[in-house]
């Protein structure tokens, strides 16, 4: 008698129940109902096997498959690999490109090699046999020539109807019957064949950006809805343009649910369909991957980020593991992709599926995943591996994970200043050039707050009322792009005694990219814009680099150029604490350019603009201008019951880009006297470290990661560097006594003194990192 799919799926999880007791398991149902801003306060609890796949399986692997392996793969070697590494879950190549299993659609590729075998359902009976969760790989993108011939209307096309290909292989149109119904029916298929609990899609977004398709399908949904035609050319300038962006996300958020709806519908309500997301919004965009959206309707997050880019740091990891638990909430379980072998970022460096990632810098790329809430999951291109170094790199990190998984899943952040961001300033202030527009400025607030060791917290734009509570300072880095909703959600938070930094071109764009007369917040910072000045030319001053300066005001060296300029305040020799350590100068590098403001009485203009000079020859190296009225950095007290302070000299960016240790002081000094000096965490001692606070019930959990080495600015870390002592005090929350003292990773022995709320406690020294519990 055979059984239906459904009865086959619940009768597999009835027989692996007694296997997945042994996983490591928190109970979230009970974080439900309490919640704070959104984010649970967790309960971990012990091992409960209802709980369904998605919230107890916390460390992944996976070997992904290439077409030399179908005769090759040493299933029994792996599955002691699986075991080794303490993994709870696999990704296994299943369809999409390439088919692994005898597809009963004759046009789902399976390469000559495979056969007639079943790889997947071997690797999936395998896995399911050790008690592991199986997610089923798909590459739901690209497919062979024959595919294309068969249905040449499912197929993206340029301007001159030519079909776009990549490498050979023709990409599928998402607004064609491929996503509405081959690639549900393969879902479908591989449930029923296999019954993994769930599906990991690589590339399922289609065709990017960068290639706008005119195929049939696409042109008539578009006129559709819109009554327009697709663009001819990209061109931000355009409404229609900037409609075609928007319809574009929209239909992939659409296919998030059309996959997940198909999944569920074969393989039960738990049976997730999960597209991989990036770490960086300008690829997310690129992508048209609505991060936003999509962690609304997730349960689960993929996050394929497998390797430090030299610009942005380990640090980079922590960060954007916190921003998605932002979305998703703190409850649920991200794994993230680590590439076990030589994968870099920057284009210029080559890639080695083969070469093993040096030990360390895959180890520290890993543990600022943990400290920003991210689970682990090794990557290997390949099942067959002649350097085997690269399978001695994952097991000791993941062992200590499975020792003290319970420390690392389900808590909350602890921190009071919030960075905000969103996609649609991303996309529609950062355009075509992110990178330098957006990405740079937020670099260089993380970096500086890292440096400074004052925890932070990505806040979505639309979330700064939900997480307001919980935040002293909202810093906005050149958040050009803003909505009147969101503009409105500042406000209120200055009305209620927040305090804001806002730098650069902060609201000076509607949501959609367009350029506003004036600021929208120009009430809160004390400033107007005095020329409305075409969107192109305050893009482009961004991104230049001059030599020019800003000037600090009071000058206290008695040489000061000229007279004093607008609201610059009296000589008193005496600096606002926001410029403190800058005693031995009058001026600041600068590098960018300023536009002229009309300065609010009441407000106070810390910094003014010195504009640039020529840098060659020597002789001409000097200031042309040397006092101008044109601020550069305002502080405004009178607008709300919250300090405010609005830097139009956009010296985060400077330091995301330029890593000069002045600018990134100066941010801080301009967080400590936001925030009154008041930061739950202080550390203090030598070295470069990463400091990340969490709350669980009734105790703390502190991450210390030690970035202090000889490959901090730029990849590969070959050498750990000891650093030591650090000196640690904790504002307690009332639950937390304080006095008991856990350090997870060097079992050092350490005592705390608690006085006034705080615990105050000294580590002899770190090498990688170090977990303290404080309980
Ligand atoms: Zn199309």
């Amino acid at each position: 008698m055979t059984s239906s799919p459904r009865e086959t799926r619940r009768s597999f999880l009835k027989k692996s129940a007694v296997a997945t007791t042994v996983l490591a398991a928190v109970d979230f149902t009970a974080l439900a109902a309490n919640t704070t801003n959104g984010n649970p306060v967790p309960r971990p609890a012990d091992s409960n096997n209802k709980l369904p796949w998605y919230r107890r399986t916390i460390r992944f692997g996976q070997t992904n498959i290439t077409e030399a392996d179908y005769q090759r793969y040493d299933i029994a070697w792996w599955r002691q690999h699986w075991k080794r590494t303490r993994i709870q879950g696999v990704l296994i190549n299943a369809g999409g490109i390439f088919a692994t299993y005898p597809s009963k659609f004759p046009l789902h590729y399976r390469a000559p090699t495979l056969g007639n075998r079943d790889l997947f359902g071997e690797l999936a009976g395998a896995a399911h046999e050790d008690g592991l969760v199986v997610l089923a790989r798909m590459d739901s993108n690209r497919v062979h020539e024959d595919f294309y011939r068969a249905h040449p209307d499912w197929f993206t096309r340029d301007d001159k109807g030519e079909p776009y290909r990549i490498d050979g292989l023709y990409v599928t149109c998402v607004n064609g019957p491929y996503y509405d119904e081959y690639i549900p029916a393969v879902l479908q298929e591989i449930i029923e064949r296999s019954h993994p609990e769930g599906f990991a899609d690589n590339n399922w977004n289609g065709a990017d950006r960068d290639h706008i398709c005119y195929c049939e399908n696409c042109k008539r949904k578009f006129r559709d809805l819109t009554g327009q035609s697709i663009p001819r050319v990209k061109n931000w300038d355009d409404p229609v343009y900037r409609e075609w962006i928007l319809w574009n996300y929209a239909r992939r958020t659409e296919i998030w649910d059309i996959n997940n709806r198909a999944a569920r519908a074969a393989g039960g309500p738990d049976c997730l369909w999960t597209g991989m997301q990036s770490g960086t919004l300008p690829y997310q965009g690129l992508r048209f991957r609505d991060n936003k959206a999509i962690c609304e309707r997730s349960e689960f997050m993929l996050l394929d980020d497998q390797a430090r880019r030299d610009p942005w740091g380990f640090q980079h990891n922590a960060q954007i593991g916190q921003l998605f638990h932002g979305l998703l909430g703190w409850n649920k379980i991200i794994p993230e992709c680590t590439a076990m072998y030589q994968a870099i970022y920057e284009k210029t460096t080559p890639q080695y599926r083969l070469a093993p990632k040096p030990e360390l810098e895959a180890r520290l790329w890993m543990l600022e995943g943990f400290a920003g809430g991210l689970q682990p999951w090794w990557h290997h291109v390949g099942a067959y591996q002649e350097d085997r170094r690269t399978f001695h790199i994952a097991r000791p990190i993941l062992r200590w994970h499975a020792e003290n998984d319970e420390y690392l899943i389900s808590r909350r952040p602890i921190a009071n200043v919030g960075l905000v961001w969103s996609q649609h300033n991303t996309d529609f202030y950062g355009r075509d050039n992110a990178e330098e527009l957006t990405e740079a400025p937020w670099r260089g607030w993380t970096n500086a707050l890292v440096r400074a060791r004052i925890p932070c917290v990505p806040v979505h734009a639309d979330h700064i009322t939900r997480d307001a509570d919980e935040l002293s300072v909202l810093i906005l880095p050149d958040l050009a792009a803003m909505s009147v909703a969101q503009v409105g959600a500042v406000r209120r938070f200055v009305e209620r005694g927040g305090n804001l930094i806002a730098t650069g071109q902060t609201s000076r764009f509607d949501d959609s990219g367009e350029p506003l007369p004036d600021f929208r917040l120009a009430d809160l910072f004390g400033v107007h814009a005095k020329q409305s000045r075409p969107s192109e030319e305050s893009r482009r001053q961004a991104i230049e680099e001059q030599q020019s300066y800003l000037r600090l005001n009071p000058g206290i060296a008695s040489r000061a150029y000229g007279p004093k300029a607008g609201n610059e305040p009296p000589a008193t020799g005496e600096r606002h604490p926001a410029l403190k350590g800058f005693d031995e100068t009058d001026i600041l590098q600068f590098g960018g350019g300023l536009e002229p403001l009309q300065v609010e009485s009441g407000a106070t203009v810390l910094m003014t603009f010195i504009p640039a000079f020529p840098v060659m020859p020597p002789e001409a190296a000097w200031m042309r201008e040397p006092r101008t009225d044109i601020p550069g950095l305002i502080i405004n007290e009178t607008s709300g019951r919250g300090r405010v302070i609005f830097m139009p000299a956009d010296l985060d960016r400077r330091y995301g880009r330029d890593n000069l240790p002045d600018h990134a002081n100066l941010l801080a000094n301009l967080v400590r006297w936001a925030a009154k000096n008041d930061f739950p965490l202080q550390v203090s001692g030598p070295g470069f470290i990463d400091c990340h606070l969490y709350q669980q019930p009734n105790r703390l959990v502190l991450h210390l990661v030690n970035l202090t080495n000889a490959g901090t600015w730029r990849a590969s870390v070959d050498e750990l560097i000891q650093v030591g002592p650090l000196t640690v005090r904790v504002r307690l929350p009332k639950e937390v006594p304080g006095d008991r003292m856990q350090c997870l990773v060097s079992k050092q022995r350490v005592n705390s003194a608690v006085k006034d709320g705080w615990a105050e406690f000294n580590l002899p020294s770190i090498l990688d990192h170090e977990v303290v519990v404080i309980g």
